[in-house]
């Protein structure tokens, strides 16, 4: 399946060769940043980032555009970051979680519907805040 993903600011795809790239900052030392590389996948949590970035189970990072820089940080307080899925010409919102090593992500569409991955989701167990 073709997937695209966009930043939902300037709606540059942030994805390519099977990655989502994101520009990360760690929030208690800003000097630890660097891109990091997810899988397009929803609930594959193969990660890769260069070499200035360092990650340890529960550091929690600030995601940002690398095409126009804006913050990604979901606006709800939560650890969280969202950007935008394009699957089949079908608009999703992604919402995963900011801490390294937790494994949540939520995949809602356009009529409010929300599918889950990874073993961590049961943290959130009323996710109605972000709908
Ligand atoms: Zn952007």
């Amino acid at each position: 399946m073709e997937l695209t993903y966009l930043c939902p600011h300037c709606r540059g795809a942030l994805n390519a060769k099977r990655n989502i790239i994101l520009a990360a900052r760690c929030v208690k030392d800003k000097e630890n940043k660097g891109l990091v590389l997810l899988h397009e996948e929803l609930g594959n949590y193969t990660v890769a980032m260069s070499s200035t970035l360092q990650a340890e189970t529960g550091d929690e990072f600030d995601f940002n555009c690398p095409i126009c820089h804006s913050s990604l940080n979901s606006p709800q307080g939560e650890a969280l970051a969202s950007i935008v899925q394009i699957a089949n010409g079908e608009e999703s919102n992604i919402v995963m979680s900011r801490i390294f090593g937790e494994r949540c992500t939520f995949q809602i569409d356009d009529k409010k519907k929300v599918r889950s991955y990874g073993e961590s989701v049961s943290k959130f167990v009323d996710p109605d805040w972000f709908l």
